[in-house]
């Protein structure tokens, strides 16, 4: 059975690039009904604090990428955590240095490689190295294909003060877990000869191993790194980006289903995933997607959703409070979910439906007053909405169209000035909708009170 692993070593921030790595472990679990197992890599002691990673669990729970063994989860093969593996590590040390492969120098342990040594000067450490001359290693990956590389020096596999090495603990790891593929960033390429190697030398069997394209800013240029923006999985949630439209862009991130269908619910995502679709080449982050892909998903919310997910953000915003009527608050978010854009800009698009101290946007004004006489029409307007008894869209429509026939004019003259006087907007929601939501009250105080 398919045993993958997501191995981080928290930092304190979720990075674009861990995540998709973790999406697409927890893909391939899911796709082959295989078990996906997050391990901490928290060797550096001085940088993984509990803060760190209660960062990476917040962000992985975010995503929706649940882990079957791990941190909280357990599992028969744990600990999960790196540092509380040392006596694990300390005996496959012990097979290595009883089978020759592992020697000690100055306080530390080396990985010896097989082969014929000789010395090389090295211009960069301005010294006499000892190089070996290896087999080299052909590793399968199962998205690149054939990578062959060789190892040259001996690597340390235990420091002088005892640290255990990130190659050793690796592959330690991923043998003591039973892993069976590892996928991880293609920056971690040039690592894998060498694990082949310390895979041999135990005398396991290497993984599948499959490397998944960087993420390249979204000039092509350069790997995504901490300070782009966009780069944190922190910042989408602190922007209120819906956690399964950031999924499915990510999926994006290297992958595609070969009829290029972008938008797609998860489980056909999970269905439809599988390293035949992975690109070998970086994969470009492009804001402006994963915009339009959260657009999509706002707008497919259930109105019951939206309105539950919209509230606290309103109310953070301080565009509503406590005093806030719910049906009221219901009946705007309604009308409103098929113009919003996100929950970003949502408390700016309808914060005019909470407080009589709106703006009236000055390029709308201008645009309504550059022809017809708006102001006579809206003072013809208020008292023919004002003798409605029924305030349905119907009615207003009715209204409306009643009043343009008896004055000559077509419906549409009214419309815009109305939207105006009562929003300070050129658009929004639908005319008649946003008339009812208001109310009739409001709507006739706004349009009496508006001025040009
Ligand atoms: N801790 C390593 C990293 O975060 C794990 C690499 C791997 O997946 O093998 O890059």
């Amino acid at each position: 059975a398919v045993r993958v692993r997501f191995a981080p070593s928290p930092t304190g921030f979720f990075h674009i690039g861990s995540a998709r790595t973790a999406l697409f472990n927890w893909l391939y679990a899911r796709h082959t009904g295989g078990t996906f197992v997050l391990r901490i890599e928290d060797t550096d002691s001085a940088r993984n604090t509990p803060e760190a990673l209660a960062a990476l669990l917040e962000g992985m729970r975010w995503m929706g990428l649940d882990w079957d063994e791990g941190p909280e989860a357990g599992g028969d093969v744990g600990p999960y955590f790196q540092s509380q593996r040392t006596a694990i590590y300390a005996e496959y040390l012990q097979k290595l240095i009883d089978n020759g492969r592992a020697y000690e120098q100055d306080g530390a342990i080396f990985f010896k490689l097989l082969g014929e040594r000789y010395t090389e000067f090295d211009k960069y450490k301005n010294a006499e190295l000892e190089k070996v001359r290896t087999e080299p290693v052909t590793v399968h990956d199962a998205i690149r294909g054939d990578v062959t590389r060789a190892v040259e020096t001996d690597f340390v596999l235990r420091r002088s003060n005892g640290d255990y090495g990130f190659h050793f603990v690796n592959v330690v790891d991923d043998i003591a877990m039973n892993i069976t593929h590892v996928i991880r960033g293609e920056d971690h390429l040039s690592n894998t000869a060498r694990h082949v190697e310390i895979y041999r030398a135990l005398g396991a069997e290497p993984p599948v191993f499959a490397h998944i394209p960087l993420i390249l800013k979204v000039d092509g240029k350069g790997k995504m790194s901490k300070r782009d923006e966009g780069s944190l999985i922190e910042e989408y949630v602190k922007r209120h980006f819906i956690p399964e439209a950031v999924r499915n862009f990510l999926c994006l991130l290297g992958w595609n289903p070969k009829d290029g269908q972008e938008i797609m619910p998860i489980a056909e995502i999970i269905e439809r995933f599988d390293f035949d679709g992975v690109q070998k080449e970086g994969a470009r982050f492009d804001e402006k997607k994963l915009s339009h892909i959260n657009t999509e998903y706002l707008r497919a919310l259930p109105v019951e959703t939206f309105c539950w997910m919209a509230g606290p953000i309103l109310a953070e915003a301080g565009v509503i409070d406590e005093s806030t009527g719910e049906d009221y608050l219901h009946a705007v978010l309604a009308i409103s979910q098929e113009k919003a854009r996100d929950f970003e800009g949502l408390s700016e698009l309808v914060r005019y439906f909470f407080t009589e101290d709106f703006t009236i946007d000055s390029g709308a004004r201008e645009r309504v007053f550059k022809k017809g006489e708006p102001m006579a029409r809206l003072a013809e307007l208020v008292p023919a909405l004002e003798q409605l008894d029924s305030w349905l869209d119907s009615d207003i429509d009715h209204a409306i169209l009643g009043l343009a026939e008896k004055k000559g004019q077509r419906k549409f003259d009214y419309f815009p000035i109305a939207r105006l006087a009562v929003s300070g907007q050129a658009g929004g929601p639908d005319l008649l909708a946003l008339l009812r939501v208001l109310g009739k009250e409001r709507v006739i105080a706004r349009m009496r009170g508006f001025a040009e």
